[in-house]
């Protein structure tokens, strides 16, 4: 038995369960359970395996979690983290699995929000990926965050904990929206990643996020602007004069934000694209 041979026999399974990326997610979860990275796997790939306890272990531990991929659990919740801006956050099923998407929303901010001494405010935290990457690279002196699911907020603090060192660097509130948060306290910018996807097409996303991502992460009701209505609607409460709010937004929500966004009295609202051209955060000023 070879690495080459386990890796033809997993890829095999996983594109009869239909994993668009079964060859990549193969690969990775051999280098997992063998614990190996991508230039010893290539220059060893070949090689016969020795029969050895550990060699036998690691090849059971391939393919349980090969067996795993092919029910279609997202690649992210078998290896149990997903890098994002640099940084590795844990996941599980009570979290969305950050996106790249969202890491147009974080350099907004961090190209346009140079002072570190504004007080930062991330809502519908979920992993946390949001509000510890702005501590990590923003190095701003306050940094909130929170969340309606306490199991997202638990999952939140220890990421907090782990790659901050102490979880007390962010304040985490649990709530709904802005009743999460001490009554009277302001912030200079609100940053957020709502849930914002019309509840009619969750349906017909991929198995991976159907069945295995957190419902509540995603469904933005009937129209998928309900948490845009309600986080620009009672964002001026609590945005500090010349405070700004960042929102990331689906690819086809832009002109629907930035109308609500300018109804409601931000102006220099502006519409940031992501990597790929499209339409993925919109951010306004209080004046
Ligand atoms: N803020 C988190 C993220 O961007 C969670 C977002 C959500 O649950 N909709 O990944």
């Amino acid at each position: 038995m070879t690495l080459h041979q386990l890796l033809n026999e997993g890829t095999a399974r996983l594109e009869r369960a239909g994993d668009p990326e079964a060859g990549l997610d193969a690969r990775r979860l051999l280098l997992e359970a063998f614990g190996l990275d991508t230039v010893h796997f290539l220059m060893n790939r070949m090689e016969q395996l020795e029969k050895t306890r550990a060699v036998e272990r690691a090849a059971a531990d391939y393919r349980q979690m090969i067996e795993k991929r092919s029910r279609r659990i997202p690649l992210q919740h078998i290896l149990g983290s997903q890098e994002f801006m640099g940084l590795t956050f844990k996941v599980n099923r009570h979290v969305l699995i950050p996106r790249q998407d969202t890491e147009t929303l974080v350099e907004a901010v961090l190209e346009r929000e140079k002072d570190t001494g504004k007080r930062i405010l991330d809502l519908c935290t979920g992993s946390g990926c949001i509000a510890v990457s702005l501590k990590v690279m923003g190095k701003y002196g306050e940094v909130a965050a929170s969340d309606l699911s306490e199991e997202a907020l638990e999952v939140a603090s220890a990421n907090a904990e782990r790659i901050l060192g102490e979880a007390g660097e962010i304040r985490f509130f649990r709530g709904d929206l802005f009743q999460a948060l001490p009554p009277g306290e302001t912030w200079d910018v609100i940053v957020s990643n709502p849930p914002y996807i019309p509840t009619g097409i969750i349906g017909g996303l991929e198995p991976e996020v159907r069945d295995h991502e957190p419902f509540m992460a995603l469904d933005g009701d009937e129209d998928g602007l309900h948490f845009y209505r309600r986080i620009i609607g009672g964002a001026g409460e609590r945005l500090n004069p010349g405070g700004s709010i960042y929102l990331e937004i689906g690819h086809d929500q832009a002109e629907a934000v930035t109308d609500m966004m300018s109804r409601e009295g931000f102006c220099h609202v502006t519409v940031i694209k992501d990597m790929p051209g499209k339409d993925r955060v919109v951010c306004g000023d209080t004046e």
